[in-house]
């Protein structure tokens, strides 16, 4: 089945992305909209962290925890958003409909991607290699990248988010950075008037 959005990586920008765009299921602009995430998360720099500095997070928080839950979390609300698992991205290439992104088990067909695989230098990803500087926001020594964009758009219908896009690493920052690309989408549905989503008490 073709996707309306593919969103790869299944850290702190990725889920972030995908609980916002799962969470506008009701809108009209937005619920036949196919939507899936590779959450892959092995390399997520989740894995290792531990969080006191984060509002809302209770202090000794980890990563690794943040990551299972997320992951329950937007099964459990949102479970039309389909979850891609034990697969990796090894290239995303343009054609007509707009990407096909190839992992080392299947082929998906895209409108729009959303590369959130976080900032390091070992990125493997096929068809990413022209749009790779260095991180404009973080310490040289370290070598970490970012793929060139303007305001998280890299070009028609690609999009990354996270630190890859530019943002120094914290969570909240990765966090917000997928969720603004998730109400970037929603407004382009919503015919460009411009989207969140709340839920209210
Ligand atoms: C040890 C440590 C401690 C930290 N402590 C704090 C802290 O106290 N406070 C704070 O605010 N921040 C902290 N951070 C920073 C925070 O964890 C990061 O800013 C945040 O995880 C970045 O989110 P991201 O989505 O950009 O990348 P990540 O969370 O790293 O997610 C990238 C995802 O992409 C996946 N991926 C990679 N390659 C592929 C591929 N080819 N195909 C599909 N998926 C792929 C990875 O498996 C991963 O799940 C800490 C980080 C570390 C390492």
């Amino acid at each position: 089945m073709p996707l309306d959005v593919l969103i790869i990586g299944g850290g702190a920008a990725g889920l972030s992305c995908a609980l916002v765009l799962g969470s506008a299921k009701d809108k009209d602009f937005a619920k036949d909209k196919a939507i899936a995430i590779v959450t892959h998360q092995k390399t997520s720099h989740l894995q290792n962290a531990l969080f006191n500095n984060v509002l809302g997070l209770q202090p000794g928080t980890l990563g690794s925890d943040i990551l299972k839950e997320g992951k329950n979390q937007l099964s459990d609300l949102y479970p039309h958003i389909i979850q891609i698992d034990n697969e990796k991205v090894v290239s995303i290439m343009k054609n007509t409909e707009g990407y096909i992104v190839q992992t080392n088990k299947a082929n998906y067909q895209s409108k729009v991607v959303v590369v959130a695989v976080g900032y390091t230098n070992l990125i493997t990803i096929k068809g990413l290699e022209k749009y790779i500087e260095p991180h404009p926001r973080a310490a040289k020594e370290k070598d970490r990248i970012w793929l060139k964009n303007t305001d998280h758009l890299i070009e028609d219908n690609l999009y990354v988010a996270g630190t890859l896009a530019g943002w120094r690493s914290q969570f909240t920052m990765a966090c917000g950075s997928g969720s603004h690309v998730a109400t970037d989408l929603l407004t382009l549905w919503n015919d460009g008037k411009h989207t969140k989503v709340h839920d209210k008490t």
